[in-house]
């Protein structure tokens, strides 16, 4: 396929696609043509829903049925592209990508306690830290900084687990 005919694909896929389908696909609750903003994390619904597109009244923006998938699966807009059905079938591993994330949000949307929000964040910033542990030029100051720190930040997630398992 040529950058032109995906572009022409993609603005297919964008007329074409039922907005209030894919939301129910990925498990996103519309309520009276509004549902909760997936771009900014709130209590009340301020997102209106179109047939071919969302509007958050607080973020003020238009999303199209791309945007809203890459969001809500954490994905490429490649990948997207193949779950809307812009390559005639999409493949095993677009499935696979989109299942887990939405076995993901099923699970954070059980888990919504405090504790667990402590525990989540912590463990993003041990996983930021191997991020740049792994990218970064081995005993470099930046380096050796993330590799103090870590251990560090790991040894307080392992606290925070063996408090939630006690
Ligand atoms: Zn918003």
């Amino acid at each position: 396929m040529t950058l032109k005919e995906k572009k022409e694909r993609k603005e297919e896929i964008i007329t074409t696609k039922n907005m209030f389908q894919v939301l129910e696909e990925y498990g996103v609750v519309v309520k009276r043509r509004m549902c909760r903003c997936m771009f900014h994390h709130e209590k009340n619904p301020s997102m209106k829903v179109f047939k071919d597109g969302v509007q958050c009244f607080v973020c003020g923006r238009n999303w199209n049925v791309f945007d809203v998938v890459m969001q809500l699966t954490g994905c490429d807009f490649n990948t997207a592209f193949d779950l809307l059905g812009g390559n005639d079938k999409p493949s095993w591993k677009s499935y696979v990508a989109a299942a887990s994330a939405k076995r993901k949000r099923l699970q954070a949307k059980q888990v919504v306690t405090h504790q667990t929000k402590m525990f989540m964040e912590q463990r993003a910033i041990v996983l930021a830290l191997k991020d740049i542990i792994d990218s970064e030029t081995p005993y470099s100051d930046l380096w050796c900084e993330c590799q103090n720190r870590v251990v560090y930040e790991e040894y307080k997630l392992d606290q925070m687990i063996s408090e939630v398992s006690r």
